[in-house]
């Protein structure tokens, strides 16, 4: 009303933001797979990296587990989103386990590179991040010693390789924009033979929420990103808005923003990273307007319409 006392503010939501193809799929795998299998169903690793989700399909009769030894031999076992070493379904069929496999298409194609490029002969330099299972799910596409990680241009100075070496390079798929093309360019000065990718590995989702994201952030004072702190795409998030020297920070749900964030903020900036549900957005605004009269201008800058067919052994 026209006498709130409350001071208004101003929100600015990304678009796009939030679920991917890739994490939609991997959701409806875990749900169907309980509906045609019935519960329990096992899941290596946290399905995507969000809490809210991850206890949504426990409720479900879901089972996370981080490796195959503790799934049982009559149970059924899906695999993340993130992709795992090719050890990973190779025990599951030595094991005779029901798997299904969620890894996203975009990560099953860097794995499907790999692969061709350790047929030609190549040593593969993988920019990405140490310990992300993504990476090691990537780096376990190929034997041992044929492929080496690199996290930053400083890890660039220090390859031993040489130029007439037969190198190629790959990407994680939610890495910064930014600052891969920085150690791009960095191994393309040392190799300048060195082999890219046929498309960019980067997947469409991290693109975008990273454009969207810089778009609003330079008219904010303040940008929060709804993710978890193990979301690779969604720590890039907030790199980019600090970037544009915005202040931003990354919060899992609306319970841990703190009244004091506010302080002469009066715009504010929301997005969400690609594991994170629309259903977050939704409450992070309920908490704000706890505070504030709040007004909702949704900035978008592409149009997503990425759809990713499920595995056959889920269509019915
Ligand atoms: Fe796939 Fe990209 Fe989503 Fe990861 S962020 S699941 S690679 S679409």
């Amino acid at each position: 009303s026209g006498n709130d006392p409350r001071l208004p503010l101003k929100l600015l939501i990304a678009a796009p933001r939030g679920f991917c193809a890739g994490v939609d799929r991997a959701i409806e795998i875990v749900e169907r797979a309980l509906q045609k299998y019935g519960a329990p169903v096992y899941v290596r690793h946290e399905i995507v990296h969000n809490r809210y989700v991850v206890d949504s399909l426990k409720a479900k009769g879901a089972i996370f587990v981080e490796e195959l030894d503790e799934v049982p031999d009559d149970a059924p076992v899906v695999f993340s989103a993130h992709g795992v070493p090719k050890s990973v379904p190779a025990e599951a069929e030595r094991r005779k386990l029901l798997y299904v496999d969620a890894t996203c298409p975009l990560v099953s194609k860097v794995h499907r590179q790999a692969e061709r490029q350790i047929e030609k002969g190549q040593h593969i330099l993988f920019i990405g991040h140490e310990g992300h299972p993504e990476v090691i799910g990537t780096m376990g596409q190929v034997p041992d010693g044929r492929i080496t990680l690199v996290e930053s241009v400083e890890d660039v100075a220090t390859l031993p390789f040489t130029q007439d070496d037969d190198l190629s390079f790959l990407t994680q798929t939610t890495l910064s924009v930014d600052d891969t093309r920085e150690i791009v360019e960095a191994l393309q000065a040392k190799y300048p033979k060195i082999v890219a990718p046929k498309a960019e590995d980067i997947c469409y989702a991290t693109s975008n929420r990273q454009a969207a994201v810089k778009d609003i952030a330079s008219g904010c004072d303040l940008v929060l990103v709804i993710g978890a702190p193990n979301s690779s795409n969604s720590l890039r998030l907030v790199e980019v808005a600090q970037r544009m020297g915005t202040d931003a920070r990354l919060i899992q749900r609306a319970s841990e923003i703190e009244p004091e964030w506010l302080e002469g903020v009066g715009t504010l900036g929301l997005t969400a990273g690609a594991s994170a549900p629309e259903k977050l957005v939704r409450e992070v605004v309920d908490r704000l307007s706890d505070w504030r009269v709040v007004t909702e201008e949704i900035i978008t800058t592409t149009e997503e319409n990425m759809i990713f067919k499920l595995p056959r052994q889920l269509m019915d």
